[in-house]
């Protein structure tokens, strides 16, 4: 059967687009509290050899064929970069003339090995999301030996010689990143950052409740962050 999902095709800006999962189950280098997929029960350093994949290829080709799909995107169940297989799928959906949007929480973009892979997709879609070393350790919860630091300079050294588009998304966290200093400090890490484009979004499950931005709010800094975006 293969272990990729599909979601239904939607289309954006006139493009069809094939959202994918290349994981069978959650991965992650980070376990996020926020995260919409539950706790991180493998915890992933390196890339793993999953099951094969013709099977799931051959789905795909046919996904792609019967539906004239433009566009495929790569969301899956936690960081898509840690399948060993990820550089063939990429190269694969690519050979077939169709662009690749990758979403990754970002950390392994600064390392070469997946730098290099993640230069061949089409767009690339890293993740901000708090701004000091304590709440990173404390509600990223990421493999041990991660820093903040390392993760918004990774970041930030992967736009410096990426040619595609980099898109950053940031989600504001009430208590975390809400407050005008933090916006400040948002907005210096944009300019660090350098991405194409930006996409703001807040937490909506009601079980995270006190993590939840009021709308009034969340517009006033979605408003203030793409408006700094569009200056840049
Ligand atoms: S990075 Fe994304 S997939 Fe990984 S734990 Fe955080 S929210 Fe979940």
């Amino acid at each position: 059967m293969g272990y990729f999902s599909f979601e239904p095709i939607y289309v954006e800006d006139g493009n069809k687009v094939l959202e994918i999962d290349i994981l069978p189950e959650k991965y992650c280098n980070f376990d996020c509290v926020f995260c919409p997929l539950g706790r991180t029960i493998n915890k992933l350093e390196r890339q793993q050899l999953f099951a094969e994949i013709d099977h799931s290829l051959s789905r795909l080709v046919n996904i792609i064929k019967d539906n004239q799909v433009d566009l495929v995107y790569i969301n899956s169940k936690g960081e898509a970069l840690l399948n060993s297989s990820i550089s063939y799928i990429i190269d694969f959906i690519k050979s077939k003339g169709v662009l690749v949007r990758l979403l990754s929480n970002g950390y392994l973009l600064g390392r070469d090995t997946y730098k290099e892979i993640a230069n061949h997709c089409d767009e690339v879609v890293g993740e901000l999301t708090v701004i000091t070393e304590n709440d990173f350790q404390k509600i990223l919860r990421p493999l041990d030996s991660y820093t903040l630091t390392e993760y918004l300079s990774n970041m930030a050294s992967f736009n410096k010689q990426y040619s595609g588009v980099f898109t950053l998304a940031i989600t504001i966290l009430k208590g975390y990143n809400d407050d005008e200093q933090s916006i400040q400090q948002i907005k210096n890490l944009i300019d660090q950052i350098a991405p194409d484009k930006l996409v703001v979004t807040r937490i909506e499950d009601p079980r995270l409740k006190r993590l939840i931005v009021d709308e009034q709010r969340f517009n006033q800094i979605s408003t203030a962050l793409m408006e700094r975006n569009i200056l840049n």
